[in-house]
């Protein structure tokens, strides 16, 4: 069970932390948010670390679907309802600001960066997009209402972000690594005050930045009350459609499409972690039905971690931890 991404493709190698270090930064965990701010952090100066269990990429990251959107499912009306509108114009330009940056920064990376149209699909519940499209009128954003989408699904519409992206994440994310001061193979085992314990030696650091997936931190946070992980699966086909865009349906247990390359990668079956759900087999009988001459190339799943308001955890780590951050709770 190899993703796509992981298939094929050179991974630079980190030195194991092997004695104690200090430095100002620690970061925990390299996938895609630990490797981004290590990054970041590199570019204006600030002493840093970063410790990987394993090696980076080989959590959530590297099992992704890779489409960068500021389109995150009908979000947009739930946080006006919830929070108001001026959160939700935040939320926007925040991720508005970011979805530039991929932009700049893949321009001189190689990795499958494109430019495509980011749909949101309904297959019983227009009322639900027509509110989302009202709620991002209401916010200062123009999006789209499509009546259909070129797929082999029943749908009663959709939301389009016209100018939205795909890519190839470990092509990225491994160039932007070059250069930056990653330890492999080093386990943060326990936290004492800021002080990282591994198994051959501790990182005594200033701040601490938790990027580790889940907050592994329990003491504080109390992040085990806040997300839960929800699993999805994906397969990648060759012979099957290219369906010019990316789509993903609003409804958790729905189906996602995009293309890379020649493979269409469907994803889907989705569940709780730790429920039962569609899996592989729910996907495998759609591309028999709709794709009949597909050949399946790849096929994997991955968990993410869901908040429980719809937004995600980005800051500190707890009021009484005020020199720990942590940033998790994507909802995939
Ligand atoms: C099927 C699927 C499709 C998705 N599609 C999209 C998409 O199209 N677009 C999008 O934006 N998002 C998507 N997501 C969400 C996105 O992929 C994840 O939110 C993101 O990859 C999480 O990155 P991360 O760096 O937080 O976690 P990870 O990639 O899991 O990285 C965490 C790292 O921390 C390390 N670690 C953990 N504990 C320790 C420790 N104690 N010491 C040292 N290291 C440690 C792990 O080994 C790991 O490498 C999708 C998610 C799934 C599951």
């Amino acid at each position: 069970m190899v993703s796509l991404w992981n298939d094929n493709i050179e991974r630079p190698e980190f030195p194991s932390l092997e004695k104690d270090i200090k430095t100002d930064v620690l970061i925990i965990g390299g996938g895609i948010v630990g490797l981004l701010t290590a990054y970041f952090l590199q570019e204006i100066g600030v002493p840093y670390v970063l410790a990987e269990k394993g090696k980076i990429c080989g959590g959530t990251t590297g099992n992704t679907t890779a489409k960068i959107t500021f389109q995150h499912g009908l979000v947009y009306d739930k946080i006006l309802r919830s929070r108001g509108a001026e959160i939700a114009e935040i939320y926007l330009r925040a991720n508005m600001a970011a979805f530039e940056k991929y932009g700049e920064m893949c321009k001189n990376i190689d990795c499958g960066y494109e430019r495509r149209d980011n749909y949101v699909y309904s297959r019983s519940d227009r009322k639900k997009l027509e509110d989302e499209m009202s709620a991002l009128a209401q916010i200062g954003y123009k999006a789209k209402f499509c009546e259909s989408v070129p797929l082999p699904v029943d749908t009663v519409g959709a939301v389009c972000f016209k100018e939205q992206a795909q890519f190839h994440p470990l092509k990225f994310l491994f160039s932007i690594a070059k250069g930056l001061n990653i330890y492999e193979h080093t386990f943060v085992r326990e936290m004492i005050g800021t002080t990282a314990v591994t198994d051959r030696g501790k990182i005594r650091a200033d701040k601490v930045i938790v990027a580790t997936h889940f907050p592994f931190i329990n003491k504080h946070g109390s992040y085990f009350l806040k997300l839960y992980q929800h699993r999805s699966y994906v397969i990648a086909l060759e012979n099957a459609a290219d369906v010019g865009g990316m789509y993903v349906d609003e409804c958790r247990t729905g189906f996602s499409f995009r293309n890379y390359g020649s493979l269409l990668l469907l994803s889907g079956g989705g569940h709780r972690t730790g429920k039962d759900g569609g899996n592989w087999n729910e996907l495998r009988r759609f591309a028999e039905k709709y794709y009949p001459h597909s050949q399946e190339k790849y096929f994997w799943a991955a968990q993410d971690c869901m908040s429980l308001d719809d937004m995600p955890y980005i800051g500190r780590y707890s009021k009484s931890t005020p020199e720990m951050y942590a940033a998790s709770g994507f909802n995939k």
